[in-house]
C-alpha cells in the first residue's frame, strides 16, 4: 500500500501481490508505477511532497510483561493501519498500565497487579488484530471478494451490525472480566448524560456529560446509587479543586 501526501492531496494505492521489493523511502517512480499497473492509466508524477508505503504486517507480543519490562503500543502489536486503530488501542494500554505502576510504586497493591495489564489487554490487540485482517480481506479484488464486500456493506445498514462495527473500532465494545455480571462493570465509561443535582431544591439541576466530567484527567466516579459507602470509598480521591463534593449524579 502506497500514500503520498496528507489532506485532500492524498493519494494511496492498494496491491496484493506481496510486499513491496523496496526497503528504501519511497520514491516517485515507485508510486507512478503503482498507479499505472492499479489504475491502468499513463498518469505521470511531477512533484511528491512525502511518501510512505506500509504492509499489513500484523504481530503481538504473546505477553506485556517480562518481570520488569513491559510493553505498549506499537511495541506490544502492530497491524495495518486499516481503520486507523493503532494509537487509541497504545493510548488505552498506556492508561489501563499507568495507575496499576503508580499503585505499585506507592506501595498500595502488591506487583501481582501488574499481570493483569496483559490479562486485560492482550485480548484486545488480538481482536483488533482480526478485525484489520477483516478489513485486509474485503479490500481483495477479485469477484468472490466483491461479492463478500457487497453483502458486508448491506449488512452495515442494519443499526445493530453499524453499531457493533463501530464500537469495535472506537474501542468501545471492550469489557474486561471483573468477576461482576452487570452490563457497565469492566467496560469504557460510556458518554452519558447526567444530571447533577443538590439536595437542596434551590439549586439548579444542571446536565453534563460524563466525557466532560472527565477533561480534568482525574478519576471519576458517579455515585448513581446514592449509598453512603460509596461516598466514603471516593471521599479520599475527593479532587480539589474543583471540588464537586455533595452533588450526586444520575443518569438521565
Ligand atoms: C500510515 C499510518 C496511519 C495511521 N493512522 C492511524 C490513525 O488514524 N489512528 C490511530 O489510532 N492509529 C493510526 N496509526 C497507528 C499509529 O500511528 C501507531 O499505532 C502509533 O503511532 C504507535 O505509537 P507508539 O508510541 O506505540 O509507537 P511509535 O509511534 O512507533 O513510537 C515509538 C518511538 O520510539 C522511538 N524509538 C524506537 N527505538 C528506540 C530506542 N531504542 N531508543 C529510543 N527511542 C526509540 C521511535 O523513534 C518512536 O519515536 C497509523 C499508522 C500508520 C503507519
Amino acid at each position: 500500500m502506497y500514500v503520498h501526501g496528507l489532506g485532500v492531496s492524498r493519494m494511496s494505492t492498494v496491491e496484493f501481490v506481496g510486499p513491496p521489493r523496496q526497503v528504501e523511502p519511497l520514491t516517485v517512480e515507485e508510486l507512478q508505477d503503482s498507479i499505472r499497473r492499479v489504475s491502468g492509466t499513463d498518469v505521470t508524477i511531477t512533484t511528491m511532497l512525502s511518501g510512505t508505503r506500509w504492509i499489513d504486517t500484523a504481530r503481538q507480543a504473546t505477553t506485556y510483561r517480562a518481570g520488569r519490562v513491559l510493553l505498549a503500543g506499537d511495541a506490544a502489536h502492530v497491524y495495518a493501519p486499516v481503520g486507523g486503530q493503532g494509537l487509541n488501542v497504545g493510548i488505552v494500554d498506556a492508561a489501563n498500565l499507568g495507575w496499576k505502576l503508580a499503585a505499585v510504586v506507592c506501595g498500595w497493591v502488591g506487583e501481582d497487579i501488574l499481570d493483569t495489564y496483559t490479562t486485560e489487554r492482550h485480548p484486545v490487540a488480538a481482536r483488533l488484530l482480526q478485525n484489520t485482517w477483516t478489513q485486509i480481506a474485503l479490500m481483495r479484488p477479485d469477484p468472490q471478494t466483491r461479492a463478500l464486500w457487497e453483502m458486508f456493506s448491506d449488512l452495515m445498514d442494519l443499526d445493530d451490525a453499524h453499531r457493533y462495527v463501530a464500537d469495535m473500532l472506537a474501542g468501545m465494545d471492550v469489557r474486561y472480566d471483573l468477576g461482576d455480571d452487570h452490563r457497565l462493570v469492566g467496560t469504557l465509561c460510556p458518554d452519558m448524560n447526567l444530571t447533577l443535582e443538590r439536595p437542596d431544591p434551590d439549586v439548579v439541576t444542571a446536565v453534563t456529560r460524563s466525557a466532560d466530567l472527565l477533561r480534568d484527567g482525574r478519576g471519576l466516579l458517579p455515585d448513581l446509587v446514592d449509598r453512603a459507602e460509596v461516598r466514603d470509598a471516593a471521599a479520599a480521591w475527593t479532587p480539589s479543586p474543583p471540588a464537586r463534593t455533595g452533588w450526586t449524579s444520575k443518569p438521565c
